[in-house]
């Protein structure tokens, strides 16, 4: 059989602002091109245990069990479901949008119990409304996503609901995929027992860990369990023995991935995290007035919107993807556009990490104006 001489890859360095993969400071793509080396060589166990000393960092949390799961957010929120819900469990998750619905339906692989609130696709939860659906009956686990980069909106009351939680026994698992580097994230502090996130959104590394952190009382739960885990990759009870003291062979860390997300994580260390959250609201802020005025409104209200995703309205008239192919083909940018009930009807502009720049918000702007100018 033949193959096709296939080119060298040359990939265009795109200017990406949209809901994740971010863009990738060249630190961390350096980083990423050391050589690859044995998963239990003593070299690459000193790398693991300061890639979970950067990671608590990021998340505030003291936790021991902080680790990068190997594989995207989705794989993080598999974890973080897989391990706390036994089959027959009720399982309560709080759905504002695309994501919390993925927890919906994953939550419903482990356990027939799942019940729902929701709110319509922009709005979020006042606390109440959890703790009273929290009182409803005895929830092993309460599932929710902190920033939902479906809509741009930020779930806040997080430290009220986790305690409203924690008065009946139920543990609170937390997606912060499109806030955790971005925004405030406070696991310890606001008392979350689990907490997953991705590498390519606000961390801005390429995409292929999920960071997970788990709190002692979720700990406590995973070795009362009853069953085995309903996954064996996730499972946490033999991924703890290789990210622990055991170092036993699980499954083979992507050591190149953990290169990168050292460096990630190095470079939050460096910036600071209150300079970090400045910078995204600032940059943030800078894209709102700009885009106002351009006489574009913004779905979400200022007092919980992100400042790592923008959800601006598509005016009437106006055809979103083809804005978005004119930004990408003539701008070389790209941002995405809504899905489910909001297809066609929003754009969404990620700010995340590295590609959350001042350079980046005022190429966009004049982008946009240009294309508004020539239709
Ligand atoms: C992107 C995202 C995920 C899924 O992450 P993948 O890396 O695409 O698997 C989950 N939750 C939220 C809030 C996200 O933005």
């Amino acid at each position: 059989m033949e193959v096709k001489s296939y080119q060298d890859l040359n990939v265009t360095p795109r200017i990406l602002l949209g809901p994740g993969p971010s863009m990738v400071s060249p630190r961390v793509l350096n980083a990423m091109s050391s050589p690859t080396i044995g998963h239990l060589d003593p070299e690459f166990l000193t790398l693991m245990k300061e890639v979970q000393d950067l990671l608590r960092f990021v998340f505030q949390t003291e936790n021991e069990l902080t680790v990068p799961i190997s594989g995207t957010g989705s794989a993080g929120m598999e974890a973080a479901l897989s391990n706390f819900i036994e089959p027959g469990d009720n399982v309560l998750v709080a759905v504002l949008g695309y994501f919390g619905e993925r927890l919906y339906e994953m939550a419903g692989r482990y356990t027939d119990n799942v019940d729902r609130i929701e709110r319509p696709w922009g709005e979020v939860f006042d606390p109440d409304e959890i703790k009273t659906a929290l009182g409803q009956k005895k929830y092993k686990v309460l599932a929710l996503v902190h920033a939902e980069t479906s809509t741009g909106v930020l779930q806040k009351g997080i430290a009220e609901i986790a305690e409203a939680a924690h008065q009946q026994g139920t543990l609170l698992v937390m997606d912060t995929v499109t806030s955790l580097g971005g925004m405030p994230v406070e696991i310890d502090n606001w008392d979350v027992d689990v907490a997953f996130s991705a590498t390519q959104k606000s961390m801005s590394g390429p995409p292929g860990l999920a960071p997970l952190t788990v709190s002692p009382r979720a700990r406590e739960v995973l070795r009362n369990r009853t069953t085995p885990v309903g996954n064996w990759y996730f499972d946490l009870s033999l991924l703890e023995k290789y990210w622990g003291d055991e170092r036993t062979y699980h499954h083979t860390a992507p050591i190149n991935m953990n290169y990168g997300l050292r460096e990630s994580l190095r470079l939050v260390a460096e910036e600071g995290l209150e300079e970090r959250f400045a910078r995204h609201r600032a940059n943030a802020e800078m894209l709102w007035a700009g885009l106002e005025d351009l006489d574009l409104s913004l779905m979400v209200p200022e007092e919980y919107r992100l400042t790592t995703l923008t959800t601006p309205i598509v005016p009437p008239g106006v055809d979103a993807l083809e804005v978005r192919q004119q930004l990408l083909n003539n701008y070389n940018l790209e941002i995405a556009g809504g899905f489910g009930p909001l297809v066609g009807k929003i754009w969404r502009i990620g700010l995340m990490g590295y590609s959350s720049r001042r350079e980046n918000v005022l190429l966009l702007l004049a982008a946009l104006r240009e294309i508004f100018a020539n239709r």
